[in-house]
């Protein structure tokens, strides 16, 4: 317990709850970290090597992800320590029985993450009825398979350009990943007539200037293969997307892949973090000074969460689509105004934009995180 007081400051958290139960070898921790705008809404992460540190940095990181994108539901997050690939009937109960010991736990809402999926959040409904990302047969709205992440991606672009004396239309794109998130913001950003110039998977970049064929792409990905099966384009290792020549630069993968060390490598005008945290603070400072502009990620990749949120309030897919439309525009456009009368960091000015949203939630309660 004293690491969690330890990480506590004026936002949070309000909550950790450890929760064991030998006889099924479940161990898991929650952490609500702040409830003033409402029930808290954030994944279960499972993976042998989780921590309360980590538990604690993401619940705080969902705060803010929630409050920028004007959600009436505070942050937290879960973990449970073990092997995400444990076969069904291992995996199940312990998912389970984690979600019946938060079954009175009202602030907390379970969302998938890393290592969990819509099966288990259908087992947590089943268990306890409180969780988002279902099934469709559930009444979920799929946002991996629709790409609501990708949509909010589109949108924050075409709000961006024109802070980059940029127009979209014929705008040369670069993503690193080409999952669920960097798939369909190549597929929105295509449709809306940018150019994709390179992209990489974990196996591989594949590049052309000319232009690259999206939806074949896309074709080749849901078959389970390579980008590099590609019939078209130059093959490159990995990580040679980085030095894409290009005007739109989208980080669709890892954490902390561009650093103070690489950085120097990337050759484009305007990045939308569509991963979570993909740059070291230092990184994002050295492209500020060299006039590259940074839309961070929790303005930028919000479209999963809004997608969550109305998917808990019984929205369908349309209205989803619009309210992740309405809000990372309007979020986007806040954050570089400010970027652009105040010279502050971008990610400075959506820290402010978060946190006074937080606060002026606080100054409601009696007790203002609980
Ligand atoms: P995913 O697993 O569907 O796709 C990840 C992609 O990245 C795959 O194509 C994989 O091959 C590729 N990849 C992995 N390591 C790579 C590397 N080193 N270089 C290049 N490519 C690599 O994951 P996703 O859902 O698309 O999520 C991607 C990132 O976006 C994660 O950081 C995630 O936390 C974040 N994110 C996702 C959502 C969402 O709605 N899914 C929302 C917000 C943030």
């Amino acid at each position: 317990m004293a690491d969690a007081f330890a990480l506590a400051d004026e936002l949070g958290p309000a909550k950790v709850i450890h929760v064991c139960e030998p006889s099924l070898g479940l161990k898991a921790v929650l952490v609500v970290d702040n409830v003033a705008r409402g029930p808290s809404i954030g994944g279960l992460r499972m993976a042998p090597d989780v921590s309360v540190q980590e538990c604690a940095r993401l619940a705080r990181a969902m705060t803010l992800k929630n409050a920028a994108a004007g959600l009436p539901h505070g942050g937290g997050k879960s973990v449970l320590y073990g092997d995400p690939r444990l076969p069904r009937d291992k995996k199940e109960p312990l998912i389970r029985a984690f979600a019946h010991a938060l079954r009175n736990e009202q602030d907390y809402i379970f969302g998938p993450d890393m290592g969990t999926d819509e099966s288990c959040m259908a087992w947590v409904k089943d268990e306890i009825g409180r969780s988002v990302g279902l099934p469709a047969a559930l009444g979920g709205i799929p946002l991996d398979e629709i790409g609501a992440t990708g949509w909010g991606l589109a949108h924050c672009a075409e709000v961006a350009v024109a802070y980059c004396d940029l127009r979209l239309e014929g705008a040369r794109v670069a993503i690193q990943g080409f999952g669920a998130v960097g798939r369909h913001a190549a597929r929105f950003l295509a449709a809306r007539g940018a150019v994709l110039v390179a992209a990489s998977d974990s196996r591989g970049t594949i590049a052309d200037g000319r232009g690259l064929d999206v939806a074949e792409l896309i074709r080749l990905k849901q078959a389970g293969r390579a980008l590099c099966d590609h019939a078209a384009g130059e093959k490159l290792e990995r990580d040679a997307v980085i030095d894409a020549e290009c005007d739109i630069w989208i980080p669709a993968a890892r954490p902390d892949v561009i650093r103070e060390a690489n950085v120097r490598h990337l050759r484009t005008k305007l990045v939308l973090q569509g991963a979570n945290i993909p740059f070291t603070p230092g990184a994002e400072k050295m492209l500020a000074q060299r006039g590259v502009l940074v839309v961070p990620d929790f303005i930028a990749n919000a479209g999963g969460v809004i997608c969550a949120a109305m998917e808990y309030r019984g929205a369908t897919q349309p209205a989803a689509f619009a309210a992740i439309e309405e809000k990372v525009r309007a979020n986007t456009a806040a954050v570089l105004d400010e970027v652009k009368a105040r010279g502050v960091l971008p990610r400075e000015a959506a820290l402010v934009l978060a946190t006074k949203r937080v606060t002026q939630a606080m100054g409601y309660r009696r007790f203002s995180i609980l």
